[in-house]
């Protein structure tokens, strides 16, 4: 990888025709066990990257959504067809394997980066393989010397019978009446069978002297096992390398890419707050009504906190500040509302001194003049919150204690508590976020929770649905005021941004 690294940077995509190695000459799918030859320019290095970003990332989004079996292996290979293939069959696995190699060093630095890499590219893998014709499965096996041989000739017709009573007995009828009818070849793979502990163990293989005979379509999982110890191990290497020589060798060049890969936000930046249209346009005094009702609990927890200390650290002032800016709050609104919140320990003077640079900062009007767009859910929960600081993901820095507390406050059901408590026990805080999210509102979250102000935009859109239908159904048929009028009617008002009503309601806490 170092060498090919040093190349300076070559302006096409070259793999290097001394060297043909595995991934750029004629296989489809690849075991990555050794780094593309060649020269690659900086800006391609990132592209394909980001690339192959896109399409783990839409693999992640796809199990979150419950996608699974056919359906969810067609998805992955239309995501990879999607974002990697390029003009010819050759430069698709060049890209192929050059993204794969930048994802390896930018997501080998630790436990869970490492674990979220595997995870994605086995699927990746097991999908493109699945994908394959069975012949060119059986040359897969073949060519990485793995031991399993295809069952033929008498052996094969011999255990037919029984190999048809497996697959009937594990529900696979259709693949029965295949082998029932004709002699399928390359149907089954004898393996060892201490190969196969898990098909052993729940008894979905038939076994015969030692060997065990493998379907083609359970050998997905057979050779998935191989890739992703392989691969595990390799990015193991690959942090050890990272640490001790890459990093500091690349410094200048290739570091900062890397290092930014693995906080990489594919979706929207919700950097234009600025420019919602009028009627979304928020104002100071409906910040409190609004985070009740529709802020993300770290911007809800940032929020609490701001309120009761009149203060909020640096780092906390950048993720609610940058937020707030994303859901619409002009920049004098946003002086009006920080100066508000300080105003019980800091004077106006001191304010204008010390913090309305940093809040003008934010909104481009100091400095470098940089558009700063607010935090996504994978920078939040990737940056470490030093002990006492309010920012950050909840549902990483809380304890289950801690969160089945805050989450009974805001009057959840106790199944979405318990629900959210155990998604972040297991590390997957975005989806007890999502957990949340559904309880809250009632309703299924179809696109996961990946970015705060996303929760926001979706919470806006459900509430304002909520209130079009509770309209449809009560309006038409009412002559006079009745319950379900009114209720359609507090819904109406509570969504309303108007400056007097919601100003009215968060300053009474009364309707408006
Ligand atoms: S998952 Fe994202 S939106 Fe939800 S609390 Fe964590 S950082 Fe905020």
């Amino acid at each position: 990888m170092s060498a090919w690294m040093q190349k300076q940077q070559a302006r096409t995509i070259k793999p290097a025709a001394d060297k043909p190695s595995e991934v750029v000459t004629q296989y489809r799918i690849s075991l990555y066990k050794e780094p593309p030859s060649g020269e690659v320019c900086i800006e391609e290095f990132e592209r394909f990257a980001i690339d192959r970003l896109r399409v783990l990332k839409g693999i992640e989004d796809a199990k979150t959504k419950g996608f699974k079996g056919d359906q969810f292996h067609g998805l992955v290979v239309q995501l990879a067809e999607k974002h990697l293939k390029c003009l010819t069959a050759e430069e698709t696995r060049w890209k192929d394997a050059v993204s794969h190699f930048v994802l390896r060093l930018a997501y080998c630095r630790t436990e869970e980066l490492r674990r979220w890499f595997l995870q994605q590219e086995c699927e990746l893998f097991r999908s493109r393989f699945k994908n394959e014709m069975p012949t060119s499965q059986v040359d897969f096996m073949k060519r990485h010397n793995f031991a399993y041989e295809a069952l033929a000739g008498e052996e094969y017709e011999a255990l037919r019978p029984d190999l048809v009573k497996v697959q009937e007995s594990i529900g696979s009828t259709a693949f029965a009446t295949e082998i029932k009818q004709s002699a399928s070849r390359d149907a089954f793979f004898k393996v060892p069978f201490e190969q196969v502990p898990d098909l052993v163990a729940s008894r979905r293989v038939l076994l015969r002297g030692g060997w065990a005979f493998v379907s083609r379509q359970q050998v997905a999982s057979l050779v998935v096992g191989h890739f992703r110890a392989g691969l595990s191990h390799s990015l193991a290497i690959t942090a050890r390398r990272w640490a001790a020589t890459i990093a500091d060798e690349e410094a200048e060049r290739l570091t900062p890419i890397v290092l930014s890969l693995s906080e990489r936000y594919l979706g929207p930046d919700y950097g234009d707050g600025e420019r919602r249209s009028p009627q979304d346009v928020v104002t100071a005094a409906q910040v409190p009504f609004l985070a009740k009702q529709s802020f993300p609990l770290c911007m809800q927890n940032m929020y609490s906190r701001l309120h009761a200390d009149a203060h909020l650290k640096h780092w906390g002032r950048m993720q609610l500040g940058l937020f707030l800016k994303g859901i619409g709050l002009p920049l004098e609104e946003a002086l009006k509302f920080w100066r508000a919140e300080f105003a019980p320990k800091t004077t106006g003077e001191k304010f204008d001194k010390e913090y309305a640079y940093n809040v003008r900062h934010n909104y481009a009007k100091e400095g470098k003049r940089t558009d700063y767009t607010p935090y996504s859910c994978l920078k939040i929960i990737s940056t470490p919150v030093p002990k006492g600081d309010a920012f950050g993901c909840p549902y990483v820095t809380l304890s289950p204690a801690e969160l089945a507390e805050q989450l009974q406050a805001l009057r959840l059901p106790s199944e979405t508590v318990r629900d959210a408590v155990a998604k972040s026990k297991g590390k997957h805080y975005q989806l007890a976020c999502m957990a949340v999210f559904e309880g809250q509102h009632t309703c299924i979250c179809d696109s996961g929770i990946n970015h705060p102000n996303q929760y926001y935009d979706e919470s806006r859109k459900v509430l304002l649905e909520q209130q079009d239908a509770a309209a449809t159904v009560t309006v038409p048929e009412q002559k006079t005021p009745s319950v379900g009028t009114a209720k359609a009617a507090d819904v109406s008002r509570s969504l309303q941004h108007t400056p007097a009503a919601d100003a009215h309601a968060a300053v009474t806490g009364a309707d408006a």
